[in-house]
């Protein structure tokens, strides 16, 4: 039975930081480590940096992890880290983080803001902020690491961190499997992560089994008319008339030809043609966003764009010559959460966490280079889970009708740091315990 005291500690502890008892151990170290935590996380916060920009935050981590007693090695794959702890016979487990910020300026109002600035690829001068949480990722696989420097008697085989730069951009985890992630260092049996979640309490977990992360594709069309005078368009064949037929008429597959049960998203982000009003312009350019979740599907996505784009093209009298031209591709497979871990590590974080504080969320149709990791042959399990990092009374407030949450990438996003990172630390360090236990 605990004492009055321990009750109270425990009390105490869970303000920020609402989680059942389980793993006691875990919890003080996580609190023990916090305050150097949240120094380097304010520090990153207030220093983000753009995807393949990484390098002062590839530098602080890579010196933390060292110092944490990881054999740690620079430049994998561009400003990637690669973090390796040996501790005897067994199985090897990778956890990654990623490390990259956005161009969006901070607006959160925070005293630690980000007030920075930098030079993106087309030579512009963007603000960039932490608005997707990567500094949160980064901080919490630190304290991991000196976690499970400081449990070597808890567990036995390998610990591989990943440090990963442009995820933003969705390349940073291709660049590192290119540049040897599973063949200079120890393949690992298992890959996990985490992800901040911007409408889940802090203090608690969601996940998601098999898909939960989206094919994330694109197209370039170029439809190709015959230009005139826009007062006399029976000497033209109108590419701005065929490219809105074309919009609307994509959005048939999605309603017509996919099964209901597999989600599909076309989108047309950008169109583009002409100069002037009473100009029939010679080409209209469409870009889309095209999501998915199986392969199959994507594929037959791909095919029904083509067939669709073409067709309504030559349904109004374009010649064969100026069929429109379509360019797709491909940005970054699915993420699938292989179904055997997430049960075996969401039964590891209800012990930990408490029954109550992991949740099952519902897949996203967003993008994710993270599942890269699971399509290695042979396949390796993996598993990302989403780490809450909103108050209970902001998460309350938002649905009884209050404000808004702002999403991930939104400039107000701001995550509460303290629950956060301590539910990260000991979430992460849980689930790894139990896939290296002796
Ligand atoms: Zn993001
Ligand atoms: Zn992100």
């Amino acid at each position: 039975m605990r004492s009055i005291f321990t009750l109270l500690l425990v009390a105490a502890s869970s303000i920020a930081f609402a989680a059942e008892p389980g793993d006691e151990l875990l919890r003080s170290v996580a609190a023990k480590e916090y305050p150097s935590l949240e120094k380097f996380y304010l520090t990153t916060h207030t220093n983000p940096e753009l995807s393949l920009q990484e390098e002062q935050t590839s530098k602080r981590l890579a010196a933390e992890w060292r110092a944490a007693g990881f054999e740690v090695t620079e430049k994998v794959g561009g400003f990637g880290v690669v973090g390796v702890l040996k501790n005897g016979p067994g199985k090897t487990v990778l956890i990654r983080t990623d490390l990259d910020a956005l161009p969006v300026k901070e607006e959160t109002g925070a005293e630690y803001a980000s007030k920075i600035t930098a030079t993106d690829p087309a030579g512009k001068t963007v603000p960039v902020m932490h608005a997707c949480g990567h500094d949160i990722h980064i901080t919490s696989i630190i304290g991991v690491a000196r976690a499970m420097a400081g449990m070597k008697d808890r567990w036995s085989g390998t610990l591989v961190l990943m440090g990963q730069p442009a995820e933003e951009i969705v390349r940073g985890a291709k660049a590192m499997l290119d540049d040897g992630l599973f063949t200079k260092f120890p393949r690992p049996d298992f890959c996990l992560a985490l992800h901040v979640d911007s409408e889940l309490e802090v203090g608690k977990v969601g996940f998601v089994s098999g898909f939960a992360m989206a094919n994330s594709d694109s197209a370039e069309i170029v439809i190709r008319g015959i230009g005139g005078h826009g007062a006399q368009p029976q000497t033209t064949k109108d590419p701005v008339v065929i490219a809105a037929q074309t919009v609307l008429n994509l959005q048939t597959i999605v309603s017509r030809e996919v099964r209901a049960i597999d989600p599909v998203v076309i989108s047309v982000g950008s169109i583009h043609g002409g100069t002037k009003y009473n100009i029939i312009p010679d080409e209209v350019t469409l870009q889309l966003t095209i999501r998915t979740y199986k392969d199959d599907v994507r594929a037959k996505v791909f095919k029904a764009i083509e067939r669709i784009v073409k067709g309504t093209a030559a349904t109004a009298g374009v010649p064969p010559e100026l069929e429109p031209k379509i360019t797709f591709r491909e940005g970054t497979p699915s993420t699938y959460n292989t179904p055997e871990l997430v049960t075996r590590v969401t039964q590891t974080l209800r012990r930990t966490l408490g029954e109550e504080n992991v949740i099952q969320r519902d897949p996203s149709m967003g993008g994710e280079d993270f599942g890269l990791l699971g399509r290695q042959e042979p396949k390796i399990p993996i598993f990302m889970y989403r780490l809450g990092s909103v108050s209970k009374e902001k998460v309350a407030a938002s649905k009884a009708g209050g404000p808004a949450l702002p999403s991930l990438h939104s400039s107000k996003y701001l995550p509460e740091r303290e629950g956060t990172i301590k539910t990260g630390v000991v979430s992460m360090t849980a689930a790894a315990l139990d896939l290296l236990k002796k």
